[in-house]
């Protein structure tokens, strides 16, 4: 079996365990070669073997699987064939950062992880219908200049030129939800400055943890 199978299969459960997706919600995707690897229609993520996941061209749109693929199949297609460099795609549900965003609030860098795992740039897009080409448009649009797309009233769609990297700014924009409820709760939250996020951001460490993220 392939090994992109075992990992999809691995991050699926990780993904349920973390709290990101609940019952039937989300679906995940990764892509070797011309081939995309989908999450089925319907599965719970952490209940997907590794025989389930649904092998796609990427370039003709041929299944060859007898399951169906995830209803959003056409947005995870859209995001590889927009990027070259994405190797995974995560979509979730994540509970706090539904909450947050679609109150409105803003998810800006207020702690280092927030920039160098997500990124300075988090667009969010009103609430559209799910499983369609206006979802497609709408984050291959976006898709271009961020990690992280923030939907409101429905969910979260992360990427990364790894499994583990997609999955970790997943995991990173709800902490950084649960950290800014807690701060808007509390007090008035202050986000971090320009020159503290471009210092951040120029730090060789981080260099180095970036490409051990994008390695796996
Ligand atoms: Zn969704």
């Amino acid at each position: 079996m392939e090994e992109i199978r075992r990992k999809l299969t691995e991050y699926g459960r990780k993904i349920v365990e973390k709290g990101l997706v609940a019952g039937p919600g989300g679906n995940i995707s990764a892509r070797e070669g011309e081939f995309v690897y989908l999450s089925p229609s319907g599965f719970f993520l952490d209940e997907i073997k590794e025989e389930e996941w649904i092998k796609v061209n990427l370039k003709t749109g041929e299944i060859y699987s007898d399951l169906r693929p995830t209803c959003e199949i056409s947005m995870h297609l859209g995001i590889y064939l927009e990027k070259e460099n994405i190797k995974a795609v995560f979509h979730t549900h994540p509970p706090v950062t539904i909450g947050l965003i679609s109150a409105g609030v803003k998810f800006k860098p207020f702690f280092p992880d927030f920039v160098t795992v997500l990124g300075r740039n988090l667009p969010v897009i009103e609430y559209v219908t799910p499983g369609g080409e206006e979802i497609r448009k709408a984050v291959v649009k976006e898709i271009k200049n961020a990690n992280v797309i923030l939907l409101k009233n429905h969910g979260v769609v992360a990427v990364g030129e790894s499994i583990k990297e997609a999955y970790t700014r997943s995991l990173i924009v709800e902490e950084a939800a649960k950290s800014i409820f807690v701060g808007i709760l509390t007090g008035k939250i202050k986000y971090l400055k320009k020159k503290q996020i471009e210092q951040i951001e120029n730090l060789e460490v981080e260099d180095y943890r970036k490409s051990l993220l994008k390695k796996q």
